[in-house]
């Protein structure tokens, strides 16, 4: 992981991480144009870009360590950047679904959501619509003198979780992940 060392990612600590699962509720949120109350009248699905996980008797999330990146490289779309301080980015607007990202991602930290489609009016079948999720710090949320404000991060009531770009930690993360 030589080329990596420089870019930031989020670890848990699981000894502090009690799985209260309000780091993907936030990540989820921050991820949608809808508020709580909407989304739930609306009927919409908020979908977390971070998992919690049990390991043994404790708990951590799972999310991409924002590696290498062979899913940017394998995106044939050009909808996957490489941003500011090393966070790989979808732009989920241009995702086509095609699952390659999906495919090439070492670490399984890509989610592959199906989006919900308008009912055809010319009689055809109903198409499945996919699109490629993973965490991107909410980067959207970065500040001009660029410290982020991961929604996760705050929302952790333990301060389990941080941003990092110590290497040690993304190894830690995804040995506790079983790579
Ligand atoms: S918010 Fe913090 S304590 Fe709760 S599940 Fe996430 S990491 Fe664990
Ligand atoms: S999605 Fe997977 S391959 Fe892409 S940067 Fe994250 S961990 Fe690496």
């Amino acid at each position: 992981m030589s080329d990596v060392v420089d870019n930031i990612f989020i670890y848990t600590d699981p000894e502090r991480c009690m799985g209260c699962h309000s780091c993907e509720l936030a990540c989820a949120m921050s991820h949608s144009s809808y508020d709580f109350n909407s989304a739930v009248l609306a009927g919409v699905v908020l979908i977390p870009r971070n998992k919690v996980i049990a390991i043994k008797n404790q708990t951590t999330t799972a999310q991409c360590v924002q590696c290498e990146a062979p899913c940017l490289d394998a995106c044939k779309s050009n909808c996957m950047t490489r941003e500011a301080v090393g966070v790989i980015k979808i732009d989920e607007e241009k995702c086509i679904g095609c699952k390659l990202c999906f495919k090439a991602c070492t670490y399984d930290s890509i989610t592959m959501v199906e989006i919900p489609q308008e009912e055809p009016t010319d009689g055809k079948k109903k198409r499945k619509k996919l699109k490629a999720f993973k965490c991107d710090l909410c980067f959207d949320r970065i500040d001009v003198d660029g410290s982020l404000h991961s929604a996760c991060v705050e929302a952790c009531p333990t301060d389990a979780i941080i941003i990092t770009r110590d290497n040690s930690y993304r190894i830690k993360s995804l040995s506790l992940r079983g790579y």
